[in-house]
């Protein structure tokens, strides 16, 4: 060997002693990005057929089903490798692939929620003003509210109307339709708005979507606008105002998920918070196949409000399909709870170079570094955390290593810089073994995000480990 290629003992030292991090697409093969491209082709389908976390759910059993998964039956004792799914009220689904080993040597669950940042309707929305037809609205989850005027949107959910009936509705993502806006001011005029404070830019009060102009031809009425609406969804549905009392509909932006950048290294798309987990955790569940422990993906709701009520993780969903899985062996759920490991699969924010001040470098996920580990969440000395232990971590680390996951570790920001939380806190209130993994987005809950290709492939990457090992 050339001498002059040597290395130096400092050089050898410095190989063996300190971290070296490199950008993922300098060390993945060129034959495993082109499977996490294709990979990024379902999941922009996904995307788009999955806006609301109802949707997401009706889309997961249509995938599980097609995998040869089955519906749950209480009671009945499963033998290994088979598949079975439940769905709690149409918003979240649990998905199992029964393992070898008996359920006291507890299970490995992945859980990510498919609900993202919106506008929900209020129950008493429509109204006219200015001969023009508006929809009042309520924001689901933590937004920027000026990002979501002048997008336009989609409406999504169902409708229960006087007499019982339920009426699903999708409006605005198909080719052909309508779709709905939030209006802002114009440049010339906002003089006084520009001297709001930033959160009350656009104020949640004016967040109302624009629904229609024309008025119904007939002096005798007032608010003819309104009527010739109420009219056409009347056609349209069957409902009448007051169905919107019993309703649930979710104004959310109708545009489709694309690539981003000219060598269309990302997904670019509304709610990937945190449907790239939901996703990535869905498919390595559906690619498990007679695991060694039986293995669980959780994709739940409500995560964005606090996870609270009973589609949420904070309610007793979980523990108790797990608990009613294990009775039929004469095992107590508390056993197999005592005895998981989960996969908390939400997203981190990726640094944005346009925003450093908020991030603390040395702590911080970038894109295509890989998937991102969390240690602990929570703002203001981990307050809310659940906060993986040092031997947890050690695990996960080890597993990601000897699978060749490409990931990073990643921390939400500066120390009382702000903070969030994820579901994490609420299945390790359980006494799971829990750590956060997921996938680093940029502009998180704004109406479009971005993250890497290579990184939600290595998500996937992840949790099939995970669920294999
Ligand atoms: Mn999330
Ligand atoms: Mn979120």
């Amino acid at each position: 060997m050339d001498k002059n290629n040597e290395k130096t003992a400092g050089e050898l030292l410095a190989d063996k002693l300190l971290s070296n991090k490199k950008n993922g697409i300098l060390r993945i093969s060129d034959n495993e990005l082109d499977k996490a491209d294709a990979f990024c082709e379902g999941y922009k389908t996904f995307l788009d057929n999955a806006k609301t976390e109802r949707e997401a759910a009706a889309q997961t059993v249509i995938l599980a089903e097609k995998a040869g998964f089955k519906p749950y039956e209480a009671g009945k004792k499963y033998a290994a490798g088979e598949k079975i799914y439940f769905v709690n009220r149409e918003k979240a689904v649990i998905l199992t692939v029964m393992g070898k080993r008996s359920l006291e040597d507890g299970v490995r669950l992945a859980a990510a929620h498919i609900d993202s940042p919106r506008l929900d309707l209020k129950q008493n929305p429509l109204y006219e003003d200015k001969e023009l037809c508006l929809f009042k609205t309520h924001y689901y989850g933590g937004i920027k509210k000026y990002q979501w005027t002048t997008v336009p949107m989609s409406l999504h959910g169902v409708v229960v109307k006087g007499n019982g009936e339920k009426v699903t509705v999708r409006i605005g993502e198909d080719q052909g339709d309508p779709v709905f806006c939030v209006t802002d001011i114009l440049p010339h005029l906002a003089d006084s708005q520009m001297k709001r404070p930033a959160p009350q830019i656009i104020k949640g009060e004016e967040l109302n979507l624009l629904i229609g102009s024309r008025p119904f031809k007939d002096d005798k009425v007032s608010n003819k606008v309104k009527l010739n609406i109420m009219s056409l969804l009347f056609d349209k549905y069957g409902i009448v105002e007051d169905d919107f009392v019993s309703a649930e509909l979710e104004a959310v932006p109708a545009f489709k998920a694309s690539d981003v950048g000219f060598d269309r290294s990302m997904v670019g798309a509304y709610g990937q918070d945190d449907r790239v987990c939901a996703y990535t955790a869905l498919q390595a569940i559906l690619d498990c196949n007679d695991p060694d422990y039986t293995c669980m993906t959780v994709l739940t709701d409500k995560e964005e409000t606090g996870s609270d009520g009973n589609t949420g993780l904070n309610s007793s969903y979980l523990p108790y399909f797990i608990a009613d899985l294990a009775k039929p062996y004469g095992i107590d759920g508390r056993t197999v709870i005592s005895a998981s490991e989960c996969l908390s699969a939400d997203v981190n924010a990726a640094v944005d170079p346009t925003f450093i001040e908020p991030f603390e470098i040395r702590n911080a996920s970038q894109i295509n570094y890989g998937v991102v580990a969390t240690k602990f969440t929570g703002s203001r000395g981990k307050s809310g955390t659940s906060d993986a232990s040092a031997e947890f971590v050690g695990r996960i680390r080890n597993l990601f290593d000897a699978h060749d996951v490409i990931w990073q570790t990643g921390e939400l920001g500066k120390v009382d810089g702000g903070g969030g939380g994820t579901v994490a806190q609420y299945i390790a209130n359980l006494n799971f073994d829990v750590i956060d993994v997921g996938v680093p987005v940029l502009s998180m809950h704004a109406p479009f995000e971005v993250t890497s290709k290579l990184d939600t492939y290595m998500a996937y990457k992840a949790f099939s480990v995970f669920f294999a090992d």
